[in-house]
């Protein structure tokens, strides 16, 4: 039987930045660390692709730039809502919007070029704690034992059931698919566009438009829908809210809407009140979850398989194997503030009460300090997490609830 020190489950984001930030702090450590991955790379991972830029500029910082890979810039976000548009800048590093395919192959390479034991085509069929260490059980039933188990295995993956840990939330179900464009034209004017009018139809989710990068290198619009069931019926029921909601985005389909196909895929939101570690375990990326408003799990991979490398080479040192920290640090991290935010505003997705706080964080009279433009210097690494509920931030909010309360007498 082999025996590392780590095994990570999982390549995606959150699997190979845990391995790539292990590496870069311990190279003595990166050949007694195995990632299994079940696919080949590169695989297609549907999502919409978009990576925040406090992401995009952390990834520089470690080695990892995205400039040489294909993708789209994005300034801004733009919100719809039936006929209420806005328009707010990152006011930072911009945001990217890369295929999947492309991304994951890249942070993988990171981790097996700094000298991990990367074994593509391999799953892994479970794994159960012994007495000093983990032993995870390959899908030919061979056995690998190692000191640190990091589950990586994303939405679908059973970390958390092998190890006794139910998630929060019950997964949600969101389509996502590919419009060709006009040649030489951007339709979202390189912006995140995202249309919340579903919710006026009894929706919780969006659909979203973000310029992307086709398969031939030219733009295409990644778009799709969230906040389904998955239960029988769901995905015909979410196909309804998106075509009803395209219909309002003529500009969206000029290039043909024909050559759009829809495919299904879960979400998982992030909960701060499930387990996220055991002795010995450590779970990162989707098996913790996603941002409940924007849907971004990308940045929570980022945030979690930083905290999971320092917490294991943490454990390393004083042999405390305990991980009993590892929430309670993931709530210093820009993931944890941009939840807070996030989960505040889901609770108003319901008709007028999104309606009026839509119009509160986005009041044109609070200048730069709208609420939303505290949240989106966040989300682009200008500002610092917590200021989303600094005073000048909530001071937006208070004349955003003012100049609201005057219009409506
Ligand atoms: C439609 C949609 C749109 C989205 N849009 C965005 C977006 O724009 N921006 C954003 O930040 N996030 C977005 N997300 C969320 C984002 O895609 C995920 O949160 C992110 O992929 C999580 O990364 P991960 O590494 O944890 O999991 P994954 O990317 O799912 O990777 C897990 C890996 O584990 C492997 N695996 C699973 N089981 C095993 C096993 N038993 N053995 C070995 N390997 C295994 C899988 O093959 C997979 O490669 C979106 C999600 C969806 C569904």
């Amino acid at each position: 039987m082999d025996r590392y020190r780590v095994a990570i489950v999982g390549g995606g984001p959150a699997g190979a930045l845990t391995a790539v930030c292990l590496a870069r702090s311990r190279p003595d450590l990166a050949p007694r660390i195995l990632l299994l991955e079940r696919r080949r790379f590169p695989r297609e991972k549907i999502c919409g692709g978009g990576v925040a830029g406090r992401v995009v500029s952390w990834l520089d910082s470690i080695g990892a730039p995205l400039d040489g890979l294909p993708h789209t810039s994005v300034s801004g976000l733009t919100v719809n809502y039936g006929d209420f548009e806005s328009y707010t800048p990152f006011g930072g590093q911009d945001g990217y919007v890369l295929r999947r395919s492309v991304l994951d192959q890249y942070l993988l390479d990171r981790a097996r070029e700094l000298g991990v034991e990367v074994r593509e085509g391999t799953p892994a069929a479970g794994a159960y704690r012994e007495r000093s260490g983990v032993v995870v059980v390959g899908g030919g039933g061979e056995a690998y034992r190692c000191d640190v188990f990091v589950g990586a295995d994303g939405v679908n993956g059973s970390s958390r059931v092998w190890f006794g840990l139910p998630p929060a939330n019950d997964r949600q179900l969101l389509l996502q698919g590919w419009l060709p464009t006009a040649p030489g034209t951007d339709p979202t004017g390189g912006s995140l566009l995202i249309d919340f009018t579903p919710i006026k139809h009894g929706l919780k989710g969006y659909v979203w438009f973000f310029p992307s990068v086709g398969e031939d290198g030219g733009l295409v619009i990644n778009t799709g829908v969230t906040g389904g069931e998955l239960a029988r019926g769901g995905a015909g029921r979410l196909q309804d809210h998106f075509a009803s909601t395209i219909e309002r985005h003529p500009e969206m389909t000029a290039a043909g809407p024909d050559a759009l196909k829809l495919k299904p895929y879960p979400e998982r939101v992030l909960s701060f009140r499930q387990e996220f570690s055991a002795e010995r375990v450590l779970l990162v990326g989707e098996q913790l979850g996603v941002d409940p408003l924007t849907g971004e799990g990308i940045g929570v991979s980022a945030d979690s398989a930083v905290l999971a490398a320092e917490e294991i080479l943490r454990a390393f040192d004083c042999g405390d194997f305990s991980f009993s920290g590892y929430r309670r640090r993931m709530m210093d991290t820009g993931s944890f503030w941009l939840w807070t935010a996030g989960k505040l505003f889901t609770y108003t997705q319901v008709d007028w009460r999104f309606d009026l706080s839509l119009k509160v964080i986005t009041d044109a009279r609070a200048g730069e300090n709208t609420w939303l433009g505290h949240y989106c210097r966040v989300f682009s690494g200008v500002q610092e997490p917590r200021s989303i509920y600094g005073l000048t931030a909530l001071r937006g909010v208070g004349r955003g609830i003012l100049s609201e309360l005057r219009a409506r007498m």
